[in-house]
């Protein structure tokens, strides 16, 4: 990792787009949730190590994100939530009646040691991001922590404690830009960005993800005041399908809204590898929705998501924050990455034999395919 004195200069305030800044935390080498939960996986660290073994990450690059605070925090959620998952890792323990009601200590949105530090260091990357945007006229930011975007004002949901694509979008808007869209390229819709904004004509949403999969909201009939699209797509979706859906229905809504910002939620679990959704892309295909999308604005967040394969995830982030930096993504990986790669850990029958190429390569094949009808059809549809 890089040295203290350099992390917390604010040399880097000033932002160019030649010269993106990568947002992170020593936080996350420690694990969140216990050991049997499905995002109990060293996901972070990994992309740095694999960056930096890469030559990809420069020192003035690195920004270390504070905590944001409880008022920090309030400008979205309500105080009452933002103090009991303050009080929650204080006092160890999540109260019974308190869980809940905040949907905290259930349904996978577990008790673990950093439970309010470790989320607030995200949203405060991701409200730290939104400002230094709003102050410069270009700049592109990648954190990979952030995009916990099933957060809900008053509760947890889908492993998600504060919503920090939420705060990082107020943050843009707070600091004085119009307009921002959100694209969302995880497998799960994102309901709790979609939720904060669907009566705010300021941000456009727009969700890909797979039909009838958890949370089950994001159908293409849902708008907001016209300012939401959502593409529920089939299970097995290929690259040629994405491709598709970005360049003939993302892209054109997104030239429509001019936007000041443009925010990325760049999941990695509607990978081939992942095993929490059935869809099927490569991650060349996340690789090119990200470099198409990023031509919409000067001003770029690119923010990661789920992800519970770890070799699928670091490899696809690593490789986003290689096209951001313009970088060549079809490289022999030195032995420094490979190491990196080989100590993953997954305790998922997946995880027992590890295909060779997920520790040798930074690219997947390809998963060409025809492009199905309903593909069309969803695009018909949320251009209409
Ligand atoms: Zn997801």
């Amino acid at each position: 990792m890089f040295n203290e004195t350099c992390n917390t200069c604010s040399c880097s305030d000033h932002l160019t787009s030649h010269s993106p800044i990568l947002v992170s935390n020593k936080i996350y080498q420690l694990l969140p949730f216990d050991q049997s939960h499905p995002l109990a996986l060293n996901r972070i660290m990994p992309v740095i190590g694999l960056a930096q073994s890469l030559n990809w990450l420069h020192e003035s690059q690195y920004k270390e994100s504070s905590v944001a605070s409880v008022e920090m925090l309030a400008r979205y959620h309500n105080i009452d939530y933002v103090e009991t998952v303050l009080s929650a890792e204080n006092n160890r323990c999540i109260p019974g009646t308190l869980g809940r009601r905040f949907n905290l200590g259930r349904n996978g949105n577990s008790y673990f040691p950093k439970i309010f530090t470790r989320p607030a260091t995200t949203a405060g990357a991701s409200i730290l991001a939104g400002r230094l945007l709003a102050d410069n006229e270009e700049g592109i930011i990648f954190s990979p922590a952030g995009g916990n975007h099933h957060a809900k004002k008053n509760q947890a949901s889908g492993f998600c404690i504060f919503n920090d694509p939420v705060l990082g979008i107020l943050s843009m808007l707070d600091n004085g830009l119009k307009k921002v869209l959100y694209v969302d390229l995880d497998a799960h819709h994102g309901d709790g960005v979609q939720e904060a904004f669907q009566h705010d004509d300021r941000v456009f949403t727009i969700s890909i993800h797979e039909k009838n999969r958890w949370p089950y909201t994001g159908k293409i009939s849902e708008r907001g005041l016209g300012n939401t699209r959502n593409l529920p797509v089939p299970k097995e979706l290929n690259d040629n399908e994405m491709r598709t859906l970005i360049s003939e229905g993302v892209i054109p809504l997104g030239e429509e809204f001019e936007p000041d910002a443009l925010v990325i939620q760049s999941g990695a679990d509607a990978l081939l590898d992942d095993p929490q959704s059935q869809l099927s892309l490569s991650n060349l295909a996340l690789w090119d929705a990200v470099e198409d999308l990023i031509k919409l604005s000067r001003r770029i967040l690119v923010l990661g998501g789920g992800g519970y394969n770890p070799w699928a995830t670091v490899r696809a982030w690593t490789g986003v924050w290689g096209l951001l930096n313009r970088q060549n993504l079809d490289v022999e990986l030195p032995l420094a990455a490979m190491g990196i790669l080989r100590s993953l850990e997954w305790k998922h029958s997946k995880g027992r034999n590890v295909p060779y190429h997920w520790s040798a390569n930074l690219m997947d094949s390809p998963n060409f395919g025809f492009v199905r009808p309903e593909i069309n059809e969803i695009i018909r549809e949320i251009r209409r």
